[in-house]
């Protein structure tokens, strides 16, 4: 176990809650909030402590960690009235986990150091699942030694950790992940749907394209929910949009094409379109159902 830490963990949801619940876990002081006081109570339940706001979280807090939706979320807790920066003194390290814009990260860097503030952006993947059983990906831009500083709360979190460059960086390799998490989602479904079609048993047909080149975490972790046509979230369509949005700009500002990324961020914004932004990412399947004329529920 790690020197425990005062952290406070703002943004409580299906990711930041049983992150937080982890940092407890090993041993932290962890103080959280949210803007649902249920969220805060299940993180009190599980031994840490609750704040009645941002000012109130951070107050004593060595480490700050923000896990909200985007990135107005982010501007407004760490860079809004009342938010992180104007509660913290000078030397806290401030690590932002949401997946949002490298341009916002970067920006919250340049305030925060003029504060003498520290900052990390550490997006992470692995979605509710790797949240819970701590075994996330943490792709982390920033200083190096900020980075060594808080790479004992990420190994609390996760099992693959990597600093991936300065102010930004780990938002980029963020945005890349998104785009081959979105392509391998839709070209799941697509294989479900036709292989539904073919008359072919669904269920053994994934369980050998799993051992093959073919298989994948996406395969592994999202079978059960196109098998059974179960949609919670997870990963909201709604958030997949925006990582879309980011990976699409941020390509573009440095030259690169991405024909296929492009298609499938058309087709995510059809099933937020058509209704389905609430629901987990598998249900891309059902886009392609509609494509294919089926009838969907
Ligand atoms: P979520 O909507 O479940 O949780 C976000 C939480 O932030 C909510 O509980 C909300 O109340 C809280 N919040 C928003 N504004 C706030 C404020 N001003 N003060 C305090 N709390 C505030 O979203 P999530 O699925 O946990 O995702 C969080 C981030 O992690 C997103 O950027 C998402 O893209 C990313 N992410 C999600 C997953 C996943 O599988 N769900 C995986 C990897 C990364």
């Amino acid at each position: 176990m790690s020197a425990s830490r005062k952290i406070a963990f703002v943004g409580l949801g299906i990711m930041g809650k049983p992150m937080a619940v982890n940092l407890v876990k090993a041993g932290h002081h962890v103080t959280g909030f949210d803007l649902s006081q249920a969220s805060i109570d299940t993180v009190v339940a599980a031994g840490g402590h609750g704040a009645a706001s941002i000012a109130d979280a951070v107050k004593d807090a060595e480490v700050v960690i923000t896990m909200v939706p985007a990135d107005p979320h982010v501007e407004a807790v760490i860079l809004g009235e009342g938010g992180v920066l104007e509660n913290v003194g000078a030397g806290t390290l401030v690590i932002d986990m949401s997946s949002i814009t490298p341009q916002t990260s970067i920006k919250v860097g340049k305030a925060a150091r003029e504060k003498g503030v520290r900052t990390l952006d550490a997006p992470v993947s692995g979605g509710e699942a790797g949240a819970m059983e701590a075994v996330l990906s943490i792709m982390v831009g920033g200083e190096a030694a900020d980075f060594a500083e808080a790479k004992p709360l990420f190994d609390a979190l996760g099992t693959t950790v990597v600093h991936v460059g300065p102010d930004g960086a780990g938002q980029t390799v963020k945005a890349a992940n998104q785009l081959i998490v979105a392509v391998n989602i839709q070209v799941l479904a697509e294989a479900v749907v036709f292989l539904e079609n073919a008359g072919v048993d669904l269920a053994a047909a994934l369980d050998v394209l799993g051992g093959g080149l073919a298989g994948s975490t996406v395969l592994n972790r999202k079978k059960a929910n196109m098998l059974n046509r179960e949609f919670a979230p997870g990963f909201r369509i709604d958030l997949h949009h925006k990582d879309m949005g980011i990976v699409t700009d941020a390509a573009r500002a440095v030259g690169a094409a991405l024909p296929v990324g492009a298609v499938v961020a058309q087709l995510v914004a059809s099933a937020r379109a058509n209704g389905d932004g609430s629901l987990d990412h598998s249900a891309l399947l059902r886009g392609v159902e509609r494509l294919s004329g089926r009838e969907v529920k």
